[in-house]
């Protein structure tokens, strides 16, 4: 599988590109070399239970599709009083198809009644790693990032995606939607969960030669 001085390359189990290209970014700029492929084979039923289960359950298939180094990513928006939820089901929160902003104006509803200090939540990002093993034992890796904050009693800000709009991350007085975009790419729970991949990865690299 490795040829020395060759460049490091692993798969990221997505059909998004864009997010191809923000991992080949962010990566890239700390391991220069590092080439970020998509991946077209069929997709698993994400039916783990928690961000890791379901970060891993992608990054196993699209490793023994392609027998290459995988990456998965699975995030999601964890709300305290509401014991981790939205969580896995983020996404879908409003149900299947129904959108971003359906999603975050039912949690809004959802905790009309709840005041501060009680609306404490976070986002969570987990990247899985998957190096397969010609012996049959793959290294597994769960690289975790977690941004704390609290939900917001309106929305506001039009950056970003998602819940971002009733976001407002700890440190901050505005939601990550008023945030400029480098500013939350610098503090978000997804940049801390590659400041976890990245040293994990560079191990991997050197172990193989590259
Ligand atoms: P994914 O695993 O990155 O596709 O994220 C799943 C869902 O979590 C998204 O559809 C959003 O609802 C929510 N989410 C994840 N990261 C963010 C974020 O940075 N801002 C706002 N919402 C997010």
């Amino acid at each position: 599988m490795s040829v020395a001085g060759t460049p490091l390359e692993v798969v990221l189990a997505t059909h998004n590109a864009h997010k191809v290209a923000e991992f080949q970014h962010i990566l890239g700029e700390r391991m220069p070399g590092l080439v970020v492929l998509p991946y077209d084979g069929p997709e698993p039923v994400e039916d783990g239970t928690t961000f890791d289960e379901n970060a891993f359950i992608k990054a196993r298939a699209a490793a023994s599709h392609t027998g290459r180094i995988a990456l998965a990513d699975d995030s999601g928006l964890a709300v305290d009083v509401m014991g981790g939820a939205p969580g896995i089901f983020s996404a879908r929160w409003a149900g299947p198809g129904r959108g971003a902003e359906a999603n975050l104006e039912l949690l809004l509803a959802q905790l009309g009644d709840i005041r501060d200090p009680h609306r404490t939540a976070h986002f969570h990002c987990t990247i899985a790693l998957v190096v397969p093993d010609a012996a049959g034992t793959p290294f597994e890796y769960a690289a975790v990032g977690e941004w704390p904050g609290r939900i917001a009693t309106e929305r506001a800000g039009v950056n970003g995606f998602g819940y971002d709009p009733i976001f407002v991350p700890d440190g901050f007085e505005v939601s990550a939607a008023e945030l400029a975009p480098e500013v939350k790419s610098a503090h978000s729970h997804r940049a801390r969960a590659f400041a976890a991949l990245v040293p994990e990865l560079v191990r991997v690299a050197s172990r193989l030669g590259r």
